[in-house]
């Protein structure tokens, strides 16, 4: 039996978690799960400098948002110090890598060299050929030097899961460094020496690094390790071809969660961008990705983000939330924002449910389904002013309307949706009227908005204490203004 695959997710604390990376993690961890693989988070903090504890925080936040657990980790790369310098000496040992005493500027003036004649790799290999004995006396003497890996002739070429065979010649790429002279790793070195440790046999990461893929592969046979299956995922473009950055709207998660879309949605999202099951299928929860999901269905072709796509995944997403999800999210903006007590959602659970599932096949995000619920919680509300210059606009006949639907509620015996619409039909046939031109500034008087859900469940749902009472707010309203 294969021993369970391990893939990891390693973020750099440089800059926020974006969708990019976002869609790197998922990709990872759907992998993980339905391969029942391990999934290990790793920092990639070698440069201390710029990182950032914050960020690190809002990289652990944005996965714990998505619903993306780690199984280890998280690591911190930082931590593998020794291990990257022991790697880093057995390569001097073996003659895979060497010394190089060259000055900063001897390595400008080579760099501007190789551009004059237009070659990809700057270096010269001056320092390639020195006696090592001689090298290592010089660098116990005290002497600065960094330490780079000898590329050999050749060219080196890999099978990759979503590209296919890659190939690239060994004369283009520098013999690069793998240990600064201040004794810190690079980047390459860092991640080979981490991957190798962790046991990691799939790295799966974004396009733009297929030209370190070369650098690692050497360093794996120089260190004779065992290769990992390597599968690149294609970039994210807007829609007008281009990278995505922040002209095309916002690209850090964060953004995205702030702008109430539901976790499950902008994972389906995230999912869709360069994979796909294979058939039309677009809406997938998390269990239906993590059983569809392949590495061989990834795409080679470009990613399109598409911000219209999100939003209507987000408003099937919203319409299949069960109502006490959505009450785990939104209870708390309710109480947050002074609408209702803990007690007052707590004491009707159900009917706050009930509630929810009423108002979300129309809520686009979580903010549109919490602006359709505040009406249903006692306490003034505004009417919004192009719902009211609308459905209010005769004021004198929407006051009577209002007075006479009012008196009529008052007679009900029972509050029942059926009931409720029954009465309402009659009323405005006794006023000549179309049933439609007493809901409308109905429905501006009990929930201040132009659309909600149909009126009659609105109104049984909401009671008649508080449709009175909104219909009162309504009326004194008219009369003043
Ligand atoms: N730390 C690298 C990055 O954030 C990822 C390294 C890798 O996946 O190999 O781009």
């Amino acid at each position: 039996m294969m021993d369970r695959p391990r893939v990891r997710f390693a973020p750099s604390p440089t800059g926020f978690l974006h969708v990019g990376g976002a869609r790197t993690a998922l990709f990872n961890w759907l992998f993980a799960r339905h391969e029942d693989g391990v999934f290990v988070l790793r920092i990639e903090d070698t440069d201390r400098e710029r990182t950032q504890e914050q960020l690190t925080q809002a990289i652990l936040d944005g996965l714990a948002w998505l619903g993306i657990a780690w199984d280890e980790g998280p690591y911190h790369q930082a931590d593998g110090l020794k291990r990257h310098r022991a790697d880093v000496r057995r390569l001097v040992d073996s003659g895979a890598a060497y010394r190089c005493f060259c000055k900063p500027e001897q390595l400008e003036a080579m760099r501007a060299a190789a551009k004059e004649l237009g070659r990809a790799a700057a270096y010269d290999g001056r320092c390639r050929d020195l006696n090592p004995d001689d090298a290592g006396r010089r660098a116990a003497g005290g002497e600065p030097h960094a330490i780079r890996f000898r590329m050999p002739d050749g060219e080196t070429a890999w099978d990759d899961v979503v590209s296919g065979t890659t190939r690239f010649r060994n004369r283009d790429i520098d013999d690069f460094v793998i240990l600064r002279s201040d004794s810190t790793p690079t980047y390459n070195l860092a991640v080979v020496s981490d991957d190798i440790g962790m046991g990691i046999t799939h790295v799966i990461r974004g396009a733009d690094h297929i030209s370190n893929t070369p650098k690692q592969i050497q360093i794996y046979r120089a260190l004779g390790a065992e290769m990992p299956v390597f599968c690149h995922v294609p970039l994210i473009l807007g829609p007008d071809g281009k990278r995505l950055s922040k002209r095309h709207g916002a690209t850090a998660l964060a953004e995205y969660r702030k702008s109430g879309l539901l976790p499950q949605a902008m994972d389906n999202f995230l999912a869709l961008l360069g994979w796909s099951p294979g058939d039309d299928q677009e809406f997938m929860s998390l269990d239906e990705l993590i059983d569809r999901f392949s590495l061989e269905r990834i795409n080679r072709k470009p990613a399109i983000f598409d911000h219209g796509k999100l939003e209507s995944l987000n408003l099937q997403h919203m319409s299949n939330t069960s109502g006490s999800e959505l009450a785990e999210l939104i209870g708390p903006l309710l109480i947050e924002r002074g609408i209702a007590s803990h007690e007052q959602i707590e004491n009707r659970r159900a009917w706050f449910e009930q509630v929810l599932d009423l108002v979300k096949p129309r809520a686009r995000t979580i903010h549109h389904a919490l602006q359709q619920t505040r009406p249903f919680f006692a306490g003034e509300i505004q009417p919004d002013e192009r719902a009211a210059a609308k459905h209010w606009k005769d004021r004198a006949a929407t006051v009577e309307q209002l007075e006479r639907l009012r008196s009529e509620l008052a007679e009900l015996e029972g509050w029942e949706e059926g009931e409720l619409e029954l009465q309402l039909r009659a009323i405005a046939e006794l006023m000549g009227m179309g049933a439609g031109k007493l809901i409308h500034p109905l429905r501006v008087a009990l929930t201040g908005l132009a659309v909600s859900p149909g009126i009659f469940e609105v109104m049984d749902l909401m009671g008649r204490e508080l449709v009175m009472s909104r219909i009162d707010d309504a009326l004194a309203r008219l009369r003043d203004g």
